[in-house]
């Protein structure tokens, strides 16, 4: 354990606790040096409408390879990259990289983007989304973008006026990981959403009673003030099966499938007869 010695000045870590540090710094330095056009790719995870089992969307999600580092999981690196401005240049990276592949998928098919805290309060990061955009030729309401109940909440009233200025583009808004953070009802009512993404902690918790009258209670709710459901991490038919009887309307998980790279997933969605729902569609959970 750490220990601390107050007035000493004396600061004892355990060697993991010093590993860590330093591959934080490694990250770090890592991330200032890299060229992300090069380093960073994308996946793409499908969404599916519950009710008809076609795809509705694909959320864009990064990944890193680095020379020295390897494989840097993307909960890691955008931590660490939010800390700088290397954030600023990750989101330009997959922003081109999403529309690209957006331009390769059916126009039925939304694209749904992370937007950290950080982006969302960047107004040249605006420009930037609203041009490539506009330059791709996409229709901006097939473009999503996720935000964190956490993220907003650092600056609320900053953040409900970005993502006006977003939804002024036309583009559609989620909150990413509904639930997980501190945000009273009232609140996210003001907030100008289209969705909800429910986190996986309480799909998670749906094979227990307690916990799908929880979530039943919680899709309704959204429902009420007027925004659509998206469960996120559904693993299991028998959850699919609660979701979609709570009312749910999308849904997303290994269940149907994890996320894929863009040609992996064309070859998929050529075969435009089978639905997402049906099982020798879905991908094996490991
Ligand atoms: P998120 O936005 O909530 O994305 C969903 C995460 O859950 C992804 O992890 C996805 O691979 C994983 N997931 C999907 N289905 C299942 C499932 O059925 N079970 C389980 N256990 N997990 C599932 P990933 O790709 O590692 O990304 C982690 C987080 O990193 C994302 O969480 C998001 O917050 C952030 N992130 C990823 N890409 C970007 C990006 O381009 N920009 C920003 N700002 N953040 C990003
Ligand atoms: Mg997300
Ligand atoms: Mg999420
Ligand atoms: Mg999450």
């Amino acid at each position: 354990h750490a220990k601390h010695v107050h007035g000493g000045g004396v600061c004892l870590f355990t060697p993991s606790l010093e590993t860590a540090v330093r591959a934080d710094r490694a990250i770090e330095a890592a991330l200032q040096a890299s060229s992300f056009e090069e380093e960073l790719s994308i996946v793409l995870q499908p969404i599916v409408e519950l009710a008809s089992g076609r795809l509705s969307a694909v959320e864009v999600l990064a990944r890193w390879s680095n020379p020295m580092l390897g494989e840097i999981s993307a909960m890691e690196f955008i931590a660490i990259a939010e800390r700088s401005t290397a954030i600023h240049s990750i989101t330009r990276a997959v922003f081109k990289k999403g529309l690209k592949a957006a331009r390769q998928l059916p126009d039925c098919v939304a694209v749904s983007f992370n937007i950290s805290a950080c982006d969302l309060t960047s107004a040249s990061t605006l420009a930037f989304i609203r041009d490539e955009i506009a330059s791709a030729g996409i229709a901006p309401h097939r473009i999503w973008i996720e935000v964190t109940e956490t993220a907003v909440m650092r600056n609320a009233d900053a953040a409900a006026q970005a993502l006006q200025a977003f939804r002024d583009l036309g583009v559609g808004i989620a909150l990413d990981d509904f639930g997980t953070g501190y945000s009273s009802l009232g609140y996210v009512q003001r907030l100008p959403l289209d969705k909800v993404k429910i986190d996986r902690s309480f799909v998670g918790a749906l094979d227990t009673e307690e916990g799908s009258t929880i979530t039943s209670a919680v899709i309704t709710l959204c429902h009420t003030i007027g925004l659509t459901c998206v469960a996120e991490g559904v693993e299991t038919e028998a959850q699919r099966q609660t979701l979609a009887e709570a009312g749910c309307e999308h849904a997303q998980g290994y269940l149907f499938s994890k996320p894929l790279p863009l040609a992996e997933l064309l070859l998929r969605c050529a075969d435009a007869q089978a639905s997402w729902l049906d099982s020798d569609r879905r991908t094996a959970v490991a």
